[in-house]
């Protein structure tokens, strides 16, 4: 499989949602040609947002991990982080396996979809300000095709920044807060929670438990009907 055919964005996107090439950003993209020349396995392109282009939840992280998503080409996928989202999202019938192991394995998000607030990786874990804002067109362009009543769970305060910058929503009114919610237009409501990340985990600042409280939340806004964690 293609570095490229890997890299497609749900065709149910606008175009707009995703480049492929995109280099709007010099010092990312730089430090991407410099990545690619120390490890020519990886995938070492914007990440694609990765599921359902029609899903009423989408979940927005920070940006690529460097042996991670920006190695495999899948959000959360050979990240750390993965194991926490992606098991959450098997246990919420949001996911058809409790593990993303990398393109061309048999996982499916249903009525999800997982995508990042900057789609290349940045030096350090650490995007810019201004990475933040250039990238935001793309966010902008997938989050404009929301379904109504549709969920976002921010996954940290960038991400939660990014999806109010993205929606033209003032912030004012809209602070972070992990386990906090906020209505928005057409019914569609953000949720905030700290990032899955192994810094935040190790540390229990985000425990499985807090996390899965999130996604009650989210399954008592959507209305769904059950989830596998009802069933156990
Ligand atoms: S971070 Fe976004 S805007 Fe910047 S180069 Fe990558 S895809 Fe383009």
């Amino acid at each position: 499989m293609t570095r490229r055919a890997i890299a497609l964005a749900p065709t149910s996107l606008p175009a707009a949602a995703y480049d492929f090439d995109c280099r709007r950003c010099a010092r990312l993209a730089g430090f991407l040609d410099a990545v690619r020349g120390d490890h020519p396995g990886y995938f070492c392109h914007p990440v694609p947002p990765f599921g359902d282009g029609n899903a009423r939840l989408v979940i927005v992280g920070l940006a690529p991990g460097k042996h991670g998503a920006n190695a495999t080409g899948r959000p959360f996928t050979g990240d750390y982080a993965g194991i926490l989202l992606y098991g959450t999202l098997f246990d919420f019938g949001f996911g058809s396996e409790p593990e993303s192991l990398g393109a061309g394995d048999a996982l499916r998000l249903v009525d999800a979809r997982i995508t990042n607030a900057v789609k290349c990786l940045p030096p350090g874990n650490k995007p810019l300000p201004a990475e933040i804002r250039e990238c935001n067109a793309y966010l902008a362009a997938e989050l404009s095709t929301l379904p109504e009543g549709a969920a976002v769970l921010a996954l940290g305060r960038i991400a939660h920044d990014a999806i109010l910058r993205a929606l033209k929503v003032p912030s004012r009114g809209h602070a972070f807060k992990h386990g906090a919610s906020h209505a928005l237009d057409r019914g569609v409501r953000l949720f905030d929670s700290y990032h899955c990340s192994r810094y935040n985990t190790n540390t229990k600042r985000l425990t499985p438990a807090m996390f899965k409280r999130v996604f009650r939340d989210i399954d008592r806004h959507l209305n769904r009907e059950r989830s596998r964690t009802d069933i156990a």
